[in-house]
């Protein structure tokens, strides 16, 4: 028993103190060499760079409500920490740095910066998973690892190499997504999509051997300078008779093919299609299927690369475009102009309007990796939640290109690829000294990078020391689920899935929880830069972790996206003070006597016991149930419904006086009740049930090595349960006679017929505050309770006052109703603003049913 309880829970006095308790007492740190079950996750790895924001927060609650509730359940669990080196962003961060400096990344050489990067490494260290403590993360941080670490680093490169012989690898030319400004290709993922106001451009395109023109439209006419065909679908018969001619490319003269390909959109322009091969994704798919050349027009920091046009060389595209138009028009081959909206892609770092653009990267053959995926989803060997996503994951693997894996980057892993003076190029794990086939010892390292998602493909085992065969690698791989969301399912999971397979002949995990989203309380997208974003920092300020966590469990697993709803989490934080309250009432009625033993079904239990504990049994089972069908809503609205209404809105106010009074069945039960409640509540609610349960009696250990609870089918009570409900419904019939007329106050007389016994009289007297009695007087109202009657004297003249308030009430719900029934403002009105109308709609029928 510790110190007298404060009247109010206040998180920010108790949780720090726990973070700190459980790190010290090693409670999360795993054995591999332990007997028990293993249950393993690793932490999909944050930018080191990054900040926690609120999909970390939901996924880290989803994995550590796991972690914990396996440790209750005999599991050696390793939860392993670490973050991602964020080649992007951290480069991003040390060029600022430079140029406030007036230097430049090439001034400084690699090696300067290098030695920037690293000190900038150990400057933010592992900020992101310091601030997981803080959300009462059960992370072993003895084991954090970085994608940049030395034995990381080893990793990387022995999986390169060993792709690389296996004959997978490769250099060859590829379009990408190039930024000028950061000169590297740019993943999908890193693409900032921007509504842009632009020009569609109509130009006439001279057929050849024909007085015949065909008009194209573009947005970017500077890049026709490469174009090297013209499309147009094989359907449209506008155009059916020109496949197979040539066209004559303006300003330029070269001579374009004229092919048919489905994939040109008819009702986009004219129609007709100016295929750059070299600088669009779709015209490169289009000049491959029809063997079209490949032009490369643009120079990697964004000019024009035509050295036979003189008049276009070396300038900046925008600048090029200008002058194509103008030339155009001189020469009346621009027809017409029209404004055009479409979509932008941006470099999601520094802005920089994206070029698609072909270059030489080096690419990962992906057929065999992609077969083997397939393979293991079809055995049952990784198991999709939501299921739908296993579509998601088959459909991208079925259509799969090769993994463009390089980028022009100075920041990341490097591509352990050398070549030598004499033309000879090998792939090695160490540094060489000499050629390896020739000993040459004149040899070029590679420049490029890896691009990240190749490292955190490795993740699963890679942190756990591979390729070392370790004692880690033994008992915790393949680890146990991941959680992710459903944006990085192709740049990561699935990726992670067949390296796995790959290198480790076992998928890295059986399950894959897709969490659901957490939108902004508008709907939109949380984004830092838009200022939508939530910081779950201040939220657990202002209500604590406990309450945050909860909110996210209850929402994480459904399939939708959800909108913050910081009102839902200050419910949550009520709702830890409400067990806080429950505790003292529990521990005040104790005293100093602790109760001995648990309750015993043959024991002496009075009929609100029996209703507890048979209650109680059900929401073990459901709890239980919501955490191993991935349900967490299900465990986390069991549990607070148990809690909130059942045992502290009925149970303890029914056994308040015997508590009081110090009967021992009642002392045992509220104790055992809360005892398990709290054990219940453990994985989602760590900190405040962690303080409350070391407040009960005895000497108390931690809750993750307590034992999770079962269900003791002994105490099942169906009868007892269904009584306790029928006497539960008379009071509340009682207490909302109470309620509906004004001035209605405790005490009154009531009339019951039906037996009842001594202990349900009690009850009865007790939770409605009536005196039973067998005569009421003329006065009193006659009212149903099931099958029986009662009848109640409260004050008199309630009658009129009832009909008065439910006319009020009626009016009230046909206003609202009106209101629901007009398509226009369901269909207008934001989904937030339908839902309070028919939550009040409910309501007052809810009131109106309850008068009548
Ligand atoms: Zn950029
Ligand atoms: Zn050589």
């Amino acid at each position: 028993m510790t110190e007298p309880m404060p009247t109010a829970y206040d998180p920010q006095a108790i949780e720090a103190g726990w973070s700190a308790r459980w790190e010290q007492s090693r409670l999360f740190v795993a054995d591999a060499s332990s007997p028990k079950p293993k249950f393993s996750i690793a932490v999909p790895p944050p930018n080191v760079t990054g900040e926690l924001h609120m999909g970390h927060a939901t996924n880290g609650t989803i994995q550590d409500v796991w972690a914990r509730y396996k440790r209750m359940t005999g599991h050696e669990v390793l939860w392993l920490p670490g973050t991602d080196h964020a080649a992007i962003a951290t480069q991003n961060v040390i060029e600022k740095q430079l140029d406030r400096e007036g230097t430049t990344k090439e001034e400084i050489g690699r090696a300067a910066f290098g030695e920037l990067v690293d000190e900038w490494y150990r400057k933010v260290g592992a900020t992101i998973v310091e601030q997981f403590r803080e959300l009462g993360a059960s992370l072993d941080m003895t084991r954090l690892r970085f994608t940049m670490d030395a034995a990381y680093v080893r990793a990387v490169r022995t999986a390169f190499v060993r792709y690389y012989e296996q004959g997978w690898l490769y250099k060859g030319p590829r379009i990408v997504n190039w930024c000028p400004r950061c000169q590297s290709a740019i993943s999908d993922l890193e693409i900032d999509w921007q509504t842009h106001e632009d020009t569609l451009y109509y130009v006439a395109y001279q057929v050849e051997g024909s007085e015949e023109k065909v008009t194209i439209a573009t947005v970017r006419p500077e890049t026709m300078l490469a174009d090297t065909g013209v499309a147009v679908h094989p359907d449209d018969p506008r155009y059916r008779h020109l496949v197979g001619r040539f066209a004559v490319l303006p300003l330029v003269g070269r001579r374009l093919p004229i092919v048919a390909d489905e994939a040109v959109e008819k009702e986009f322009g004219t129609g007709a299609l100016k295929v750059t091969p070299g600088h669009d994704p779709l015209d490169y798919e289009i000049g491959e299927r029809h063997g079209l050349e490949l032009v490369n027009g643009m120079r990697p920091d964004g000019t024009m690369n035509v050295p036979e046009l003189a008049r276009y060389d070396e300038i900046p595209a925008l600048d090029a475009r200008a002058r194509v138009v103008e030339d155009l028009r001189a020469q009346g081959l621009l027809v017409k102009t029209e404004p055009y909206t479409h979509e932008v892609g941006h470099c999601d770092r520094c802005g920089t309007v994206l070029e698609p653009m072909v270059s030489e990267q080096w690419f990962l053959d992906m057929k065999e990796l992609a077969a083997m995926c397939i393979e293991a989803s079809a055995q049952g060997k990784v198991r999709w939640h939501p299921e739908r996503y296993e579509r998601t994951y088959l459909d991208w693997l079925r259509g799969i290109r090769d993994w463009c894996v390089s980028r022009q980057l100075w920041l990341g892993h490097r591509i352990p690829v050398y070549y030598c003076g004499n033309g000879h190029q090998f792939a090695a794990v160490d540094p060489p000294q000499r050629c390896a086939e020739c000993g040459s010892t004149e040899l070029r390292e590679e420049t490029d990078v890896l691009d990240t998602w190749f490292s955190s493909a490795l993740w699963p085992f890679a942190t756990l020391g591979w390729p070392e065969e370790t004692l880690d690698l033994r008992a915790f791989y393949p680890t146990s689920l991941n959680s992710t969301a459903r944006d990085i399912i192709n740049l990561w999971v699935t990726r992670m899935i067949f390296s796995g397979l790959f290198f480790m002949g076992e998928a890295p995990f059986q399950d894959v929880i897709i969490h659901a989203t957490i939108q902004a309380a508008d709907g939109r997208r949380m984004s830092k830069s838009l200022g939508t974003g939530v910081d779950p920092r201040e939220i657990v300020k202002r209500y604590g972790a406990d309450a945050l966590r909860a909110w996210a469990a209850q929402v994480a697993m459904s399939s939708q996206d959800v909108r913050f709803d910081e009102s839902r989490i200050e419910g949550y934080k009520r709702f830890s003070n409400k067990l806080w309250n429950a505790t003292r009432l529990v521990l005040s009625s104790i005293a100093n006597e602790a109760p001995k033993g648990s309750p015993s079904p043959d024991g002496d239990l009075g009929p609100a016991e029996r209703w507890i504990l048979s209650r109680l049994q059900a929401t073990v089972r459901e709890v239980t149930a919501g955490i191993e069908e991935y349900a967490f809503q299900r465990s986390i609205e069991a549990a607070y419904d148990f809690a909130w209404h059942d045992f502290c809105d009925w149970y303890l106010e029914a056994a308040k006086s015997r508590l009081r009074d110090g009967e021992p069945s009642a002392r045992s039960t509220a104790l055992h009740v809360l005892d398990t409640l709290l054990r219940l509540l453990h994985p989602f609610m760590p900190f405040v049930t962690e303080e409350l349960w070391h407040r009960l009696p005895d000497e108390r250990d931690y809750l993750v090595r307590t034992s999770w609870p079962e269900p003791d089918p002994r105490f099942d009570d169906g009868g007892a349960e269904a009584a306790f409900a029928d006497l539960l419904r008379l009071v509340e019939e009682v207490r909302s006679v109470r309620h509906s007329g004004k001035g209605g106050t405790a005490g009154g007389r009531l009339r019951i017929d039906a037996e009842l016994g001594r202990s349900e009289r009690e009850l009865v007297t007790d939770l409605a505050r009536v005196e039973i009695v067998d005569e009421v007087g003329p006065s009193a109202l006659p009212l149903a309770w099931g099958e029986a009657r009662f009848e109640l004297a409260i004050s008199s003249a309630r009658a009129p006052q009832r009909a008065a308030e439910r006319a009020r009430l009626e009016a009230d719900l046909a206003k609202v109703e009106q209101k629901l029934a007009n398509p226009a403002f369901r269909e207008r009105a934001p989904a937030e603003v339908v839902g309070k109308e028919e939550q009040k709609a409910a309501e007052l029928r809810a009131a109106i049913s309850r008068l009548a």
